[in-house]
């Protein structure tokens, strides 16, 4: 049976690196989808694991060579999700996990409309700020920007399947899960079993 891609957007900030985390943890047929950036790496940060770090003339040969299910300008750098692997692992019917922005979930959307796409948001923008400041990560300007980012994104979350409240880790953590086992068993998912009984 094949699988289906399994998509998780939020704002920055909004916790999703930790929840990917937890359902591929959880999820043995879950393969995270590991996207290709022309970002710096940032520290602790692996070629391979969390990105596959690239040139800009790099991405844009894999662009022009159709080489990206999509692919985005998120805050200033390209990011694009490799399709052999998003492909590879659905037809052996495994669930690829991509941490994606807005902008590429809706590119994917149109092209794997079988898949399940969820958009987890932050109970307040000044929750999300202080999540923001907390990492460590971003300077003050960064994270201003991050933020203006926000209200676009969550202004698009409608066109996604599921609008996941993150207000604690845990919780949001569970009512994913629970949204991923109803999914499994949708109907038109059931076309093989259902033949195989008839
Ligand atoms: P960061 O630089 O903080 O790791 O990621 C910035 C944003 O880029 C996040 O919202 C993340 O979900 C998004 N992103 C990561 N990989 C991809 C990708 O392959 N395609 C798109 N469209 N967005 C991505």
């Amino acid at each position: 049976m094949r699988g289906y891609p399994i998509v998780i957007s939020s704002p920055s900030g909004g916790g999703k690196t930790t929840l990917v985390h937890r359902i591929l943890a959880d999820m043995p047929k879950a393969a995270y989808s590991v996207s290709i950036c022309t970002r710096p790496p940032r520290t602790g940060e692996r070629n391979g694991r969390d990105y596959f770090f690239v040139s800009k003339p790099a991405f844009e040969r894999m662009v022009r060579k159709h080489e990206l299910a999509e692919w985005a300008n998120v805050h200033g750098y390209l990011y694009g999700t490799p399709k052999k692997f998003l492909d590879a692992k659905i037809s052996l019917g495994y669930f690829p996990i991509l941490d994606i922005d807005v902008q590429g979930a809706i590119q994917l959307k149109k092209k794997y409309p079988d898949g399940v796409y969820i958009f987890l948001i932050p109970p307040t923008l000044r929750e999300l700020s202080r999540r923001l400041r907390e990492r460590h990560t971003d300077s003050a300007e960064e994270i201003k920007k991050r933020l203006m980012a926000a209200k676009r994104e969550i202004s698009m979350a409608q066109q996604y399947d599921y609008v996941v409240l993150n207000d604690d880790i845990d919780a949001a953590v569970e009512r994913v899960k629970t949204i991923l086992e109803a999914e499994r068993w949708r109907a038109h998912r059931a076309e093989s079993r259902l033949k195989a009984l008839r």
